[in-house]
């Protein structure tokens, strides 16, 4: 059956069935017949405190009935404002500048281009980007040029830039993540900048890598005057346990990309932040040195409001309580699972788990993916396994017996499929 609505990473010819939500609250889901569905991944990753959190509805709603929409040059308005002071407040120094658009992959482009404008408009260009092996920053045509390479991008390889990849630093194998900088920073071409995911490369598999590596590639990157970007769009918002993943590391980069949970995943917005240096570089009389980039939509009100909702959330709701219980929580049953003999690298980041089932070395396109997906599709059980790695990103509300549920459906499934 062919389906008017194209969905994204969606084989329509495999006829998988695509349930329509009509109605969520917390980690709850339902069709307009009743069927209930967990969200087990925060509907992709977006989703803070909850689906409809009181105040961010309400914050829409007021916000939708005295200003929809306003263009971003040349104007401002008080959600944007409000918004922009709020998130500096919260941001370690000196990241003191906000540039609004609407998606991860555009705070991704937004921070490319602020890096190589500010070489360009320093007189010294620099056009190379060092990237990590594995990555994921978005599905532009920027976004895919410093993620990884594979199947999901083959049709385009030939339009994509050319990048500097670094190893990813597997445990025990940091020092030549480490070293592949270092020579990246000192060869022929001087590098612009290293974008990277801090802690947890999500898309690419849930691999995860310790804050001394994070850090050290910081230091690396201060010591020859390259740009550090932390692609945070994942790991922002609480999602390994810290605000940002940067602060376990100590690290401060140039540029942020923050985007999903910056509404609390009510509404699309995302933001890049960069340091004074970044700023002024782009600072003059001059209209040749500004910043060319907008979209339609940057900082809608809308999402903005939204966005002032969620911050009002993390300052006066015990936010990083929730995530501490939560973490404890996911370790007490990613330990009762990791006995299971199919699982594999059960590992964990914050409030984040992860685990392969069956081959160690399995890929996106591994058979027991599917399998697994319809097994939690018919327990109601929204898990979207990455080939074989099967992952618990839950919003911060969810229950102990909610989360109970989760990894009961993932034991069955593992039982069914592994
Ligand atoms: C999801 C994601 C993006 C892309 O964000 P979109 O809003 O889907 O465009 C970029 N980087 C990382 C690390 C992500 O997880």
């Amino acid at each position: 059956m062919t389906s008017p609505v194209w969905h994204p990473f969606t084989q329509h010819g495999l006829r998988e069935p695509i349930p329509q939500i009509a109605r969520a609250e917390g980690a709850s889901l339902w069709t307009k017949d009743g069927t209930h569905f967990l969200d087990a991944i925060s509907s992709w990753w977006v989703t803070t405190h909850g689906h409809c959190h009181p105040r961010i509805m309400a914050a829409i709603a007021e916000q939708a009935g005295r200003l929809d929409q306003i263009i971003f040059a040349g104007f401002t308005h008080e959600p944007a404002e409000t918004l922009a002071a709020g998130l500096i407040a919260m941001m370690p120094e000196p990241l003191a500048h906000v540039f609004f658009s609407d998606s991860g992959s555009t705070s991704v482009e937004v921070a490319l281009k602020m890096a190589l404008g500010y070489w360009v408009n320093r007189g010294a260009p620099r056009h190379r980007i060092a990237v990590m092996e594995s990555s994921y920053h978005g599905d532009t045509i920027g976004g895919m040029s410093v993620g990884e390479r594979g199947v999901y991008n083959r049709p385009y390889q030939p339009l994509l830039f050319d990048v500097t990849a670094l190893p990813f630093p597997a445990a025990g194998a940091e020092q030549a993540t480490l070293d592949a900088l270092e020579a990246a920073c000192t060869g022929d071409e001087p590098l612009a900048a290293l974008i990277v995911e801090p802690l947890v490369l999500g898309a690419g598999g849930m691999r995860f890598y310790g804050p001394e590596t994070l850090a050290a590639m910081r230091e690396i990157c201060m010591r020859h005057n390259v740009l550090f970007i932390a692609d945070e769009v994942m790991t922002g918002w609480g999602r390994t346990g810290t605000l940002l993943a940067c602060e376990q590391a100590g690290v401060v980069p140039d540029i942020v990309c923050l985007s999903k949970g910056i509404t609390g995943g009510a509404v699309p917005l995302a933001v890049t932040l960069a340091t004074p240096e970044i700023f002024d570089a782009h600072y003059s009389t001059d209209k040749a040195d500004m910043f060319f980039h907008s979209s339609s939509y940057t900082a809608n009100p809308i999402a903005c409001a939204a966005a002032c909702a969620n911050l009002d959330i993390w300052r006066e709701e015990p936010v990083r309580e929730r995530i501490a219980t939560l973490t404890e929580r996911q370790a007490l049953r990613l330990a009762a699972l990791a006995e299971h003999p199919a699982v594999h690298g059960a590992r964990q980041a914050g409030t984040i788990t992860a685990l392969e089932v069956g081959d160690a070395n399995g890929t996106y396109l591994s058979a027991v993916g599917p399998k697994l997906a319809a097994h939690f599709r018919a327990q109601g059980m929204l898990l979207r396994p990455l080939g074989n790695t099967v992952y618990v990103m839950p919003p911060y509300c969810i229950t102990e017996a909610e989360l109970d549920a989760v990894y009961a459906a993932i034991a069955s499934g593992i039982d069914a499929c592994g």
